[in-house]
Parts: C-alpha cells; sequence; structure tokens
C-alpha cells in the first residue's frame, strides 16, 4: 500500500496516541496548554520526536547539549531529561517573549539548573559559544530555528560535535509552509541543502526518519 495523505496523517495520529502520551500532571501538558494560551506558535517537536530526542541523548554522554531554536522549552525539556545527572544544555532563542516563557517552564520543571538559555540570533550566539566549549565538546546538538540558516549553524557547529556525538535537524522534510518534494521555498532549499551536506559528510553517518516533518539524526563517527 502506498504512502498517501489521509494515511500520513492517519499514521502520526497514531503513533500520538501510542507512543506520545504523557502524565496529565507532565510540565509539558501544561506547558503545552500555556502556550497555545500566550499565543505561541503551535510548532513545537510534539510528544513522538520530543521522546526520540530523549532516548538519543541518553544514549549519548550527555554531559554537554546545544539547542538552536527554543520557542517555550518544549523540546529543551525533552533533551534534559535525557542529559546525565551532571550534564546540561545551552539553547539559544531570539525572541524575547519566547525566550521568557520558556526559562518560566524550566523553572517550574525544576530544569532551571540545567538549562540555560542564550537570549539573541543564532548567527551572532553559536560562534561566542563555539570559543567559549570548544571543538569536539557537545554530545547533542539540535537545530531547529530558522531554516534559511540551517547550513549556516551546520558550519559553525559541527566541528564542536564530539566524536560519537549526535546532530538532529528538525524540519528536515517540511513544515508548515513547504515539503521537502516541491521546490521554490528558501527555507526548502536551505533544508535540502543542509540534508545533503551532513548526508554526504565523509565524518557522519547519517539517516532521517520520516517523523512528524522529518528529523535528520548524524553521528560523528569515532
Ligand atoms: N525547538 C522548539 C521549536 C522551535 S520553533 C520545540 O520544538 O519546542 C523555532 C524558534 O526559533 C522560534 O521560537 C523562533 O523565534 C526561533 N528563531 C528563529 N530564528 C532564530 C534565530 N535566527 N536565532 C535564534 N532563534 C531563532
Ligand atoms: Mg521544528
Amino acid at each position: 500500500m502506498e504512502m498517501n495523505t489521509p494515511r500520513w496523517e492517519a499514521t502520526n495520529h497514531y503513533l500520538e496516541e501510542v507512543f506520545g502520551r504523557l502524565h496529565a500532571d507532565d510540565p509539558l501538558s501544561l506547558l503545552d496548554q500555556e502556550a497555545r494560551a500566550a499565543g505561541l506558535p503551535d510548532i513545537s517537536i510534539g510528544p513522538v520526536v520530543g521522546r526520540l530526542l530523549m532516548m538519543l541523548t541518553s544514549m549519548t554522554p550527555g554531559r554537554l547539549a546545544v539547542e538552536v531554536g527554543t520557542l517555550g522549552g518544549y523540546s529543551a525539556i525533552w533533551i534534559a531529561r535525557g542529559l546525565s545527572a551532571d550534564g546540561r544544555l545551552i539553547t539559544i532563542e531570539k525572541d524575547p517573549a519566547h525566550a521568557d516563557f520558556a526559562v518560566t517552564q524550566f523553572h517550574r520543571a525544576q530544569l532551571q539548573d540545567r538549562i540555560e538559555l542564550r537570549q539573541g540570533a543564532a548567527l551572532d550566539l553559536l560562534p561566542r559559544i563555539a570559543t567559549e566549549v570548544g571543538d569536539a565538546s557537545i554530545d547533542l546538538l539540535f537545530l531547529d530555528a530558522d531554516k534559511t540558516e540551517y547550513p549556516a549553524y551546520w558550519e559553525i557547529a559541527r566541528p564542536l560535535i564530539a566524536p560519537g556525538g549526535l546532530a538532529l535537524l528538525d524540519n528536515a522534510l517540511g513544515s508548515g509552509e513547504w515539503w521537502i518534494d516541491a521546490h521554490g521555498h528558501p527555507a526548502r532549499e536551505a533544508a535540502d541543502q543542509a540534508n545533503r551536506m551532513i548526508a554526504s559528510d565523509p565524518d557522519f553517518q547519517t539517516v532521517a526518519f520520516p517523523l512528524r516533518q522529518g528529523l535528520l539524526v548524524a553521528r560523528r563517527m569515532w
């Protein structure tokens, strides 16, 4: 049977129902409700991809993670849950309202000591973080900010990834505005460029999952 749009939607609905359940008192459930009430865009990775992020983070040493594009902190909390006991996450967000919302959520989830939010534009902050953390120091990198900047994020962050470390790119296959099979949207062209660049990088093993809007997973080889 071929994949078609109704089947794609039904499949994602099934994944959420079976693999995406959260306890009602999970801070992530409250975060979702409050984010909607606060008018934040409803574009977080969701519980299915979130759980995968936690699992993948926990399969690394989990000492240092860097996220680009915090929004309300939903994905950051999943990543932080996969860190080692003394691990930390640095997350970057340009929009001050999103940043404030996320910091409040980190406190409620009691992760304020593990997650450090840096407010500003990723292309300004990433080079500073690079100097600070140094090459081969990041166990998990998660890119999810401006898709047109994915190739530039990759160029700066690539050397920072530790051997055995993972780089994850959300929206590797699409977003609400474009899908990877249709040319023309600048974000689509940039995501495609990043996908191809990473897939052909001899230092990385790379796969992509057609989960939700696509997740690229690359692992730096030892
Ligand atoms: N990772 C989040 C969703 C991120 S949505 C989650 O799954 O929960 C993308 C976020 O990136 C938005 O909050 C947007 O404000 C931010 N963003 C967009 N361009 C940016 C840039 N150049 N630098 C930093 N953040 C940016
Ligand atoms: Mg995304």
